[in-house]
C-alpha cells in the first residue's frame, strides 16, 4: 500500500496526522507530488519527514520558488510574502533535498504510474483541471496512471480510450475505487492547504497489488497551525484559509 501525498506547504501538524493515518491503514510506502514548502511555518520538519519516508518524490512550484530557482514576480502578493518568509526559515538540509528533486519523476519502463506536480504538459505550472489539460496529459504521458498535485483539489478521472471520454469517479470519504482497467488521472488533494471546502488534510491510498484507490481525510490541529503561521511572519490569510479549506 502506498500513501500518495501532495501540497504539504510547511504544515507539519497536517503531515504528521496524515502519516499516522496512512500507517494505520497499512501504507508501507510514500509517494510525494510536490510543494513541501510555502504558506506554512514548519517547512524543515515537513522536508525531514518526507525525505525520510518518500520512495518517489517530485518538487513543486513553491519549492522551486523558495530555492530561488524560479521567478516569483508572477506570484500574487500573498504567495510572494509566503515565499520570502519560507526562504528565511529553510535550513541547509531542506535546501539540499529540495534541490535534488525534479518536478516530474521519470518512471521506470515497467512502471504503471507517472508522477508530476502540475501535469505532463508542464510539470511545474499546469493545472490539471480542464478537459484540454486531461487530453494533453493522456497524449503526452504513456503511463496508465498519472498522479498529479498542484490544484489542491482531490479527484480521480477515468479516461476511456475507446470513447475518448473522461469521467470523474471520485468517492470522497468513500469506498475503494477500482482502477485496474483503463487510464486514470489522479490528484490526492492537499495535505497542508485543502481548497475544496473541507478543512481536513487530504491524501490518497493506492493499493498497488489490488489496483485500488481511496481518497482519505484526517483532522489535525488547525488552531495551533494558524498561530504558528502568524508568529512566523506569514500573511494572516495563510492562517485563516486553513479553517475554511479554501
Ligand atoms: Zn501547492
Amino acid at each position: 500500500m502506498i500513501a500518495i501525498l501532495s501540497d504539504v506547504h510547511g504544515n507539519a501538524a497536517a503531515l504528521e496526522s496524515v502519516l499516522t493515518a496512512a500507517a494505520e491503514a497499512g501504507a508501507g510506502k510514500l509517494w510525494f507530488l510536490g510543494d513541501c514548502v510555502g504558506y506554512g511555518a514548519r517547512p524543515n520538519e515537513c522536508a525531514a519527514l518526507l525525505q525520510a519516508e518518500a520512495e518517489r518524490a517530485v518538487c513543486g512550484n513553491h519549492d522551486l520558488a523558495a530555492l530561488g530557482l524560479i521567478d516569483i514576480s508572477d506570484f500574487n502578493s500573498i504567495s510572494r510574502q509566503g515565499t520570502l518568509a519560507t526562504r528565511a526559515l529553510l535550513d541547509a538540509e531542506t535546501r539540499r533535498w529540495l534541490e535534488s528533486l525534479e518536478p516530474l519523476d521519470a518512471p521506470m519502463p515497467d512502471d504503471e504510474a507517472a508522477l508530476f506536480h502540475g501535469s505532463p504538459r508542464d510539470p511545474v505550472w499546469d493545472y490539471l483541471v480542464s478537459p484540454a489539460a486531461f487530453e494533453a496529459a493522456v497524449d503526452l504521458c504513456p503511463n496508465r496512471l498519472i498522479f498529479v498535485g498542484h490544484s489542491h483539489l482531490p479527484f480521480a478521472v477515468r479516461y476511456q480510450p475507446t470513447s475518448g471520454r473522461f469521467t470523474d469517479l471520485i468517492k470522497l470519504d468513500g469506498d475503494w475505487l477500482d482502477i485496474a482497467a483503463e487510464r486514470w488521472l489522479i490528484n490526492p488533494g492537499s495535505v497542508g492547504q485543502p481548497r475544496d471546502g473541507d478543512s481536513r488534510a487530504a491524501f490518497a491510498l493506492f493499493d498497488e497489488e489490488r489496483l485500488l484507490l481511496k481518497h482519505c481525510r484526517v483532522e489535525y490541529d488547525i488552531e495551533r497551525t494558524q498561530r504558528e503561521i502568524i508568529e512566523a511572519g506569514f500573511p494572516q490569510g495563510n492562517a485563516e484559509r486553513l479553517a475554511e479549506g479554501r
